[in-house]
């Protein structure tokens, strides 16, 4: 266990272990990057590390402390768990703060609710709570993860706090999207930015966490997660069979320029079932990248929606090099509807019906 247990981004965490050793690290850090990355994981093992009683600077992961801090690793069970505890107590749970708290130096304030936002109730909590002196370890430590969901009123009630945090405590913050802040918080922490991992690292990711029955799954998680490890292995796969079966379908009805039947049917089921259209892109762009990989005469790695191998060379066959081409510019222009809010059905069945004359230039 420790810091060496973490995927990718080794300079930042050299860097943060560097500071951690001369006794620098800054009072409020800001982990930014993409979803599922591994900033909280990271925000964790820090707070690990602050209260081991085994290691220095590190973290053995087997302690009392290590093991009470450990309760919240995974984020989404600990809120899940507090949210229902709080029904319980009240009928109005959003004015009870949701604070997470497994260790007494360690305070996790997540964004809750059905909206998952951050309360102003919980930045109240954590001006007070930041006057107290640490029980026993030698920091008291905040996470606050994603404050981009934190409204502009619960972020002013914090600047004060962020600015001048009081020297025994570390506040530990993150975010997906660092410009979606308030400058003036920007500017009080120091933020350290957490890239995506080449694939074959989520892969290894994965294989440790016992998760994927084999390879391919694992090769196919990692490439659905964009190198974020947390959202590979969250990934609901049997759902995305469901939403890739759809998609091929109305990639091989419109191509066809036939079966209409079942074309509006797969983008009236997409639509009811309120699948974001960012999704349906990710998916698009995934089955394309397959068929770009048919195309191409690719060997070595197998593609990812391998166990659609027929359907994916059908399609691949209609299309041709060209197809592929101005699949790639129908899918541009679902961008653009994304950013417009034009509704999926619709945005779907534009995409299907421009993909009719493909076929036909494929045969000509
Ligand atoms: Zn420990």
């Amino acid at each position: 266990m420790g810091f060496e247990e973490y995927f990718g981004n080794k300079n930042t965490v050299e860097l943060l272990r560097g500071m951690l050793a001369r006794n620098r690290l800054p009072h409020t850090v800001l982990f930014s990057g993409p979803s599922g990355v591994g900033k909280y994981t990271l925000a964790q093992m820090l707070a690990k590390s602050q209260h081991c009683l085994e290691q220095e600077n590190d973290f053995c992961g087997e302690c009392r402390n290590c093991r009470l801090i450990g309760m919240a690793d995974d984020r989404w069970a600990a809120v899940e768990r507090a949210e229902q505890e709080r029904e319980k107590l009240t009928k109005r749970p959003r004015e009870i703060p949701l604070l997470i708290q497994h260790s007494p130096d360690v305070l996790l304030l997540p964004p809750n609710g059905p909206l998952r936002l951050f309360q102003i109730e919980q930045a109240r909590h954590l001006k007070q709570a930041l006057a107290f002196q640490p029980a026993a370890g030698r920091k008291k430590i905040f996470i606050l993860p994603e404050i981009e969901r934190m409204d502009a009123a619960a972020a002013n009630s914090l600047l004060k706090s962020l600015e001048e945090p009081p020297p025994h405590s570390l506040l530990l913050l993150t975010t997906a999207s660092e410009a979606a802040l308030l400058p003036t918080i920007r500017s009080r922490c120091v933020s350290f930015w957490l890239s995506p991992l080449p694939e074959r690292l989520v892969a290894a990711f994965l294989e440790r966490k016992g998760v994927g029955r084999d390879a391919a799954e694992r090769r196919l998680r990692a490439a659905l997660g964009k190198g974020c490890p947390g959202r590979a292995l969250r990934l609901d796969l049997e759902h995305y069979r469901q939403i890739r079966d759809s998609l091929l379908t109305i990639l091989q009805a419109g191509l066809e320029g036939k079966n209409f039947a079942a074309l509006f049917a797969e983008t009236r089921k997409l639509a009811n079932e309120k699948e974001g259209l960012e999704n349906l892109l990710d998916v698009l762009y995934s089955l394309l990248q397959d068929i770009l990989h048919i195309e191409a005469k690719a060997n070595g790695e197998s593609y990812r929606n391998a166990d659609r191998p027929k359907l994916l060379w059908q399609v691949a066959h209609s299309l041709g090099v060209e197809g592929v081409k101005r699949v790639g510019a129908l899918l541009n222009s679902m961008e653009r509807n994304l950013r417009r809010n034009v509704p999926t059905q619709i945005s779907l069945e534009a995409f299907a019906a421009g993909l009719a004359p493909l076929h036909r230039m494929s045969e000509e």
